[in-house]
């Protein structure tokens, strides 16, 4: 088989700025062995997030001159409408500056509050926002999905008998909604699959609770859904997609993700007394109904990004590329969660770091360890992003220790990439001599993105 090569070339540059080993350790202490912390120029090779710092496409660039900054019914907003519509066919379409604020808006309106919202796993701003509103975030994740080593092809599956007895046991009325999270982005990447989606709309149908998709990566979801589910290999991506959201009552959407774009989110909603109560709360907060947060030309960014994704040239070289990282550590024996999922590679740092204990967050160690050793910038999914604390101060910790290294798309090249693989493999050889971190300072949501740590004295 011939290299599967980028479906792209380049038109214009960014320039990555190399620093030493020196520089790194000394970059590293000053932001409190913190990545977010970085300053982003001190990077090298950015795997923070997939999140908004995809390169957008010389048409989505044109679409941003046609822009039109209306406030009031933008020709924008109705391009955008459009697209989402004709995607979810979903009627009531409300534009959001990010995710995160529709999930915000959703979950205010929804009067949740004491109920619970039951997910595969809920994303760290979807759950924050879920327990902001004073309902209990419940993640029921099929039991394959826990296990980051044993490859299976549809890990970020709900599981489903846990979901039937937790209506037995609760009761569906202290049920708020569930919401599948495609692909699950703390759980590995991992896709849901048709089968799954059809499984819990049933459940959710049967008794009365509104079912959801945080469909930030629908697209790469639905390759996976083509690749792997039989019944759907000669269904187009476009067709599957449809497929999806036609059993969803509505839909929480990132635009930074599949969508392609810088900047920008959507609620899509069938039920027209939800959405005016989201369009008031929408202006209330983030602008009026044709423009929620975001500017014409974001709108017309991601209307042109939600067709280009569907493209399954692109889909076929995106899934292939987390492919080929993780293939190339697996075969160093590097504990990397299997299979490859859509947009990030996931290296278990319980594993990798076993002889660091729980307490002093293996995962963030090893982000640390990354960025010194190459200036490659990680994030932890772990329990420093999710740990909680019990009533005597002592953690109770994730599920799993990840270290999530997000590939933006259509950013870096196959050089970029074997780079990558170098420096992971490079401080695998080391790892016995890393050493622990503890936090010297956090807050209390979300505290990952802000904490300052130390290494163990
Ligand atoms: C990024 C993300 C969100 C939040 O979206 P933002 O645009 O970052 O606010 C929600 N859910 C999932 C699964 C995500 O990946």
């Amino acid at each position: 088989m011939k290299t599967i090569i980028e479906p792209f070339k380049i038109k214009s540059v960014e320039p990555i700025f190399i620093t030493t080993v020196e520089e790194r350790v000394q970059i590293i202490k000053d932001a409190f062995y913190n990545p977010f912390l970085i300053p982003a120029e001190k990077v090298l090779i950015d795997l923070l997030t997939d999140s908004g710092t995809s390169a957008m496409s010389s048409s989505q660039w044109a679409g941003m001159m046609i822009g039109d900054e209306s406030y009031a019914g933008s020709p924008s907003f109705f391009r955008f409408e459009n697209t989402v519509k004709d995607l979810t066919n979903m009627p009531f379409i409300i534009p959001t500056h990010q995710g995160r604020a529709a999930e915000k808006i959703l979950f205010s309106v929804l009067g949740a509050k004491g109920k619970m919202v039951v997910s595969n796993t809920l994303f760290d701003t979807t759950r924050a926002n879920v327990e902001a509103s004073g309902a209990i975030g419940v993640d029921l994740l099929c039991p394959e999905g826990k296990l980051p080593n044993v490859p299976s092809d549809f890990k970020g599956n709900l599981d489903i008998e846990a979901f039937k007895s937790l209506i037995d046991k609760n009761g569906a009325d202290n049920i708020a909604i569930c919401i599948l999270t495609v692909t699950n982005n703390s759980g590995g990447g991992q896709p849901v699959s048709m089968q799954n989606i059809i499984d819990v709309k049933n459940i959710c149908k049967l008794n009365g609770i509104s079912f959801f998709l945080d469909a930030c990566r629908f697209a790469e979801n639905c390759y996976f859904i083509k690749l792997r589910e039989k019944k759907y290999a000669d269904s187009s991506v476009e067709q599957i997609a449809k497929e999806m959201f036609s059993y969803a009552d509505g839909c929480t959407m990132s635009a930074k993700k599949d969508a392609f774009a810088n900047m920008g989110g959507f609620l899509a909603l069938h039920n027209e007394d939800l959405s005016n109560k989201c369009k008031n709360l929408l202006i209330l907060t983030e602008g009026f109904t044709t423009y929620g947060g975001l500017s014409g030309r974001d709108l017309e960014a991601i209307a042109i990004g939600l067709k280009e994704v569907l493209q399954e040239d692109y889909l076929k070289y995106r899934i292939n590329s987390i492919e080929y990282l993780t293939n190339k550590l697996i075969k160093e024996n590097i504990p990397v969660m299997q299979p490859a999922g859509g947009h990030a590679v996931y290296l278990d740092a319980k594993q990798f770091l076993s002889h660091i204990p729980i307490e002093q967050f293996p995962g963030q160690v090893l982000v640390t360890a990354l960025f010194i050793e190459g200036g490659i910038r990680a994030v932890e999914i772990g329990s420093l992003m999710f740990g909680k604390y019990d009533s005597m101060n002592q953690l109770i910790p994730a599920q799993m220790e990840l270290v999530r290294l997000a590939i933006p798309r259509r950013v870096y090249t196959q050089s970029h990439i074997d780079y990558v693989a170098e420096v992971i493999i490079e401080v695998y050889k080391k790892r016995d001599a890393l050493k622990g971190l503890v936090i010297t300072s956090e807050q209390p949501v979300l505290r990952h993105f802000t904490a300052k740590l130390a290494p163990v004295s």
